[in-house]
């Protein structure tokens, strides 16, 4: 399923964050999503979008968890957001119950998936990489059916909006 990934362009951070938003608006069911891509990619940019869509309440803005690991917003489902790059030891990751996240009651989106282990991963994989100062490529991997299917859903949306 990795292999039938879909990508798309963005133009600016408000693009980007854009793309989140949409996704976020549409996640019916408790969802996986890993980010991946370097410092300054635009995880954190994404992941602010993807609160919005799931309605987290703008007074509670999405701010990268480098220093807790872990951030808990509630929207239309919680939002449970993680950020490994401070990460130092896995055993620090079995602190927090990370394992319990990975098939929870919300979504859970966790900024440098390259620091986790990825054998037999499951869960849908945005790996954003820079184009230049203000573009960013970004592949969208679902690793199910019902996640090719948000995915598609997804880009049909995004194509009415953006011109690719
Ligand atoms: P990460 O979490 O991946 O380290 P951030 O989201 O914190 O990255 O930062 C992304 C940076 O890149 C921001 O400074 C943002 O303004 C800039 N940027 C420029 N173009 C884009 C784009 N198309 N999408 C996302 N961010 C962009
Ligand atoms: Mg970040």
């Amino acid at each position: 399923m990795k292999g039938e990934g879909r990508a798309v362009r963005t133009r600016s951070p408000q693009e980007t964050r854009r793309l989140g938003e949409l996704l976020g608006s549409l996640v019916a069911r408790p969802t996986l999503i890993w980010l991946a891509g370097d410092l300054g990619a635009g995880k954190t940019c994404f992941t602010q979008g993807l609160g919005q869509g799931l309605g987290v309440p703008a007074d509670e803005p999405v701010t990268s968890p480098s220093y807790t690991l872990m951030n808990h917003y509630q929207g239309r489902l919680p939002l449970y957001h993680f950020d490994l790059y401070r990460l130092s030891h896995p055993d620090d990751l079995e602190d927090l119950g990370f394992a319990e996240y990975l098939d929870g009651d919300g979504v859970t989106v966790v900024e440098w998936a390259d620091r986790f282990d990825d054998r037999q991963r499951e869960g849908l994989t945005i790996r954003i990489s820079r184009v230049d100062e203000h573009t960013r490529h970004i592949d969208l991997l679902p690793g199910a059916e019902d996640e090719a299917l948000l995915v598609e859903e997804l880009l049909r949306n995004w194509h009415k909006e953006i011109p690719s």
